[in-house]
């Protein structure tokens, strides 16, 4: 019943995660009454994140286009035997709040996860494997979110990273279960950092 561009707006819109049908027609109602200003704005923004931004060609961090590597990997401040794994670029903004950690991260983007048809190759698990064979890497902490599918992933890391011969280690537990870790606060972070153990 309702015109095709509201229609296909909430279509678009119910792709995004966490939005259902209703906050969809809530949205897209409410972007029709605010001001020009408002939907010009997003519009911008959304066209502008798929041409500025890119994947850092050594991490899969986020990166501002026409750059292959991220600052984080440029910097010759940054410890390189040290890598911790994240799900997500969101996840190395958390450690980077932090502050206290030097080391290099990779993006997995995403985590193993059978029910979504997420498997080993729809990760950046095989250029981690090829980062710790081309050798200076001695540790790689595996920080993953302590839930079901982050825990699976971090089981399959270490079983690939394990004959390679290099440190594993995973975040201390005391982030809590099932939460993400983008959201854990730096005081537990930190702890769960500092008190990271061998993994087996
Ligand atoms: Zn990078």
């Amino acid at each position: 019943m309702l015109p095709e561009p509201i229609q296909d707006l909430i279509v678009a819109l119910e792709r995004l995660p966490g939005i259902g049908p209703k906050t969809a027609s809530r949205l897209a109602f409410y972007l029709l009454r605010a001001p020009d200003e408002v939907s010009r704005q997003l519009a911008e923004a959304l066209a502008d994140i798929k041409a500025k931004i890119t994947f850092c060609q050594e991490c899969f961090n986020i990166t501002a286009s026409g750059r292959e590597r991220c600052e984080i990997c440029d910097s010759p401040q940054r410890d390189r035997s040290l890598v911790c794994v994240v799900e997500e670029p969101l996840d190395v903004l958390a450690f980077e709040r932090m502050g206290a950690y030097q080391g290099k991260y990779h993006v997995l983007q995403g985590v193993l996860s059978p029910i979504e048809g997420v498997g080993p190759d729809n990760l950046r698990i095989k250029p981690l494997l090829e980062r710790v064979r081309g050798g200076g890497v001695k540790e790689v902490i595996l920080a993953t979110n302590p839930s079901m599918e982050g825990e699976a992933t971090a089981q399959y890391l270490y079983q690939q990273l394990q004959p390679l011969g290099v440190h594993i280690t995973r975040l201390a537990r005391g982030l809590p279960i099932g939460g993400d870790l983008e959201y854990a606060d730096q005081n537990t972070l930190l702890r769960a950092l500092t008190g990271r153990q061998e993994m087996s």
